[in-house]
């Protein structure tokens, strides 16, 4: 028993807690009081929780702090454990995915009921605690159910790994039947893209970046090209794997410059461009005649919807999106600085790697 839990006021109940500090950006673990939900929310025992690249951007300074301390994580997979006043439907021990945003519920989306587009979105693991601990709280409005036949690790990718990606192929991108799809950086978010966009139909299935480990598994995962991006023939190689029609949707999951110039390049007329993810890097797209002549489209790309997770629990439960590749590594909470180390140093070219506490 360390310290912490001898000196923890008389019953009260701590559990283990990766801690983020906005004053010098170091992380810690400590054993902090297990949280009570309030109205409308939930208590849940983490059973995994995935470590994201935005949640290192907190750590290094991309993305400002939003808390002077939090708990750090938000693709959580986990059993509800006590339930809130005033939650009905839920029931003690189902095995939930909680939404990682919370609406304001006051800005004028929220008003009308378009509750994922709020404009004052309140983000588990960066404006309240997240899942890199034993238990974690969430609101029950944002609960899916993980249904039978879906493991709990696989479960923690749903939230935000794969239902971001979900979303940019068939909200944003709107990818059909027959449509030529590129896909630059295959990590995390840009494996799960070609995945789905095969379900919805691409193919070609192209996939580019400068890893050939990323580019071997992407074809293993269904690409039918996979491109080295800086090879100096990529404008003819598009040409021939498309039989001269070039590319219909494109998505950036990397954010840089050169990707972006590229991807708008070898777009067909009236293709679009797709960005996925944070980059404080500018966009380039080429010139104002091109786009124009062209009619070529832009889009930019944040998040899901609730339901966006429930259908890609279908997805896994018919066997129809197998994520058995997307689990890395499990590492434990104890071990988080390890497990935040081999995201950074993309050590053994994870998809995710989790967290189990
Ligand atoms: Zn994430
Ligand atoms: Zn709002």
């Amino acid at each position: 028993m360390t310290r912490e839990e001898e000196s923890g006021v008389a019953g009260e109940r701590t559990m283990l807690a990766e801690r983020f500090h906005a004053a010098d950006h170091s992380i810690t673990l400590e054993h902090i009081p297990v949280p009570q939900p309030g109205p409308g929310e939930v208590l849940l025992k983490v059973a995994y929780c995935g470590i994201c690249h935005s949640d290192l951007s907190l750590i290094s300074g991309a993305f400002p702090p939003r808390a002077d301390v939090v708990t750090q994580g938000h693709e959580v997979a986990g059993w509800i454990e006590q339930i809130g006043p005033g939650v009905h439907g839920w029931e003690i021990g189902t095995a939930v995915i909680p939404s990682a945003g919370r609406p304001c519920m006051e800005c004028r989306n929220c008003r009308r009921g378009n509750f994922s587009d709020c404009m004052n979105l309140r983000l588990m693991a960066f404006d309240f605690d997240g899942g890199w601990a034993e238990y974690v709280v969430a609101s029950a409005t944002g609960l899916t159910r993980v249904p039978e036949g879906v493991p709990m690790d696989q479960a923690a990718l749903l939230a935000d790994a794969v239902s971001t990606p979900f979303a940019a192929v068939v909200r944003t991108a709107q990818v059909h039947l027959g449509n030529a799809v590129g896909v630059w950086g295959l990590g995390g978010v840009g494996t799960h893209i070609l995945q789905l966009a095969r379900l919805a139909g691409g193919v070609p299935l192209i996939a580019f970046d400068v890893d050939d480990a990323a580019l071997e598994r992407a074809k293993r995962l269904g690409a039918d090209h996979a491109f080295r991006s800086d090879d100096p023939d990529l404008f003819s190689r598009v040409v021939e794997a498309t039989g001269g029609r070039m590319i219909d949707v494109a998505f950036d999951a990397v954010g840089i410059p050169a990707v972006s110039e590229q991807a708008v390049r070898l777009l067909d007329v009236n293709g679009k461009l797709v960005t996925v993810g944070m980059s404080d890097k500018d966009l380039k797209i080429g010139t104002f005649a091109d786009l124009a002549l062209q009619r070529k489209q832009i889009l930019g790309h944040l998040g899901y919807k609730v339901q966006d997770i429930a259908m890609l629990t279908e997805l896994v439960a018919h066997g129809r999106l197998d994520l058995s590749e997307s689990v890395s590594a499990v590492v434990p909470l104890a071990e988080i600085e390890r497990g935040i180390r081999m995201l950074e140093q993309r050590e053994g070219n994870p998809v995710r790697i989790l967290v189990q506490p």
